[in-house]
């Protein structure tokens, strides 16, 4: 009898967070990198996609929490109240992250529930304004004239920023490293590279495209297989594979998390507003125009994203550790 009524409790308690959720609290999109970024900057784009989802009821929020490549933001979601309310909004660093931290305070994928996927973004390699290379040949000769005087910047280990470098760097074949300049996310970095602090940075399109555009910095080639012949913009730039990197590809993808435990009525309102998120013509408006492509096949399932990430992970970790020597 007594066991009854427990259950009884319980299965009212599921029914009334159905009913509730998410109630007058904001929900907590946790961006592992800084403001102003390509990460946050989808963040802000999908929150408001997603309360327009949700018929307005719902208050989005996004909070900053960056350091160490995105995975305090990860630490801090895979440890927050699984209550549905604090979601991480992160990228590819949730399957480079893995292969490229010794220990981690959490783990990936079992510490959190897959909501789906978001975009995808090519990269581009840009060089700060006063770099005396006018052109991806150039940037070679003048990377191999000054070997060991250049330095790279990156939003932290395990950031997109960092692996693009990583993978870059492995191939150039350069006689000695350029110096990693950390930053807690590339919209600093970027600042650092318009001041002429930083020489060379990789960085999703999301943030570098407007930079490009007003020719604030030197463009030099992207990281897709072959270059953005749909992009006005970019469409003109070589990508690396083009220029002899055989095989090289990266692109940075975009989703959304929550910590492991979400009751599952809270994950099916949130991946149900996600997937009318994305097909909001606004949000597709604004990421198409910063060069992202928002995702409409099955990856905005749980399942299937989730799948995804775990294919990314296998896909990256022999590129992680050949790069390894520079993991610096
Ligand atoms: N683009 C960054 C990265 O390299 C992160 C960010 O600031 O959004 O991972």
């Amino acid at each position: 009898m007594k066991k009854l009524f427990v259950l009884a409790l319980a299965t009212a308690a599921m029914f009334a967070q159905a009913q509730t959720f998410p109630g007058s609290k904001p929900i907590t999109f946790v961006v592992p990198f800084s403001a102003g970024g390509p990460t946050d900057r989808v963040a802000r784009d999908l929150a408001e996609a997603m309360r327009k989802a949700m018929g307005g009821g719902a208050n989005f929020v996004v909070e900053n929490v960056n350091g160490a490549g995105g995975t305090i933001g990860m630490a801090k979601v895979a440890r927050a109240n699984p209550d549905g309310h604090t979601l991480l909004l992160h990228h590819i660093g949730m399957a480079s992250a893995p292969g490229l931290y010794r220990k981690l305070s959490f783990k990936v994928p079992d510490d959190f529930e897959y909501l789906g996927m978001i975009n995808e973004v090519p990269m581009t390699l840009i060089g700060k304004p006063q770099l005396a290379a006018n052109n991806y040949r150039e940037l070679e000769g003048y990377i191999k004239a000054n070997a060991g005087k250049l330095n790279i910047a990156h939003a932290g280990l395990g950031s997109a920023s960092h692996l693009c470098g990583l993978m870059w760097q492995s191939r150039l074949q350069a006689s000695e490293a350029m110096t990693t300049i950390p930053f807690s996310g590339t919209a600093p970095a970027m600042n650092a590279l318009l001041g002429g602090q930083v020489d060379i940075m990789c960085d999703q399109t999301t943030n570098t495209t407007s930079q490009i555009e007003a020719g604030r910095v030197k463009a030099f080639a992207v990281t897709t297989a072959k270059s953005l012949s749909d992009n006005k913009l970019l469409k003109n730039y070589p990508s690396l594979q083009e220029l002899g990197m055989k095989g090289f590809e990266l692109t940075i993808w975009h989703g959304l998390y929550a910590p492991k435990g979400t009751p599952s009525a809270a994950l099916n309102q949130l991946n149900n507003a996600l997937k009318i998120a994305l097909k909001d013509p606004e949000f597709i408006k604004k990421q198409e125009g910063l060069g992202a492509v928002v995702v409409s096949d099955k990856r905005v399932e749980p399942a299937a994203h989730k799948a995804f990430v775990a294919s990314e992970t296998a896909k990256l970790k022999p590129l992680i550790e050949a790069a390894g020597k520079f993991a610096d």
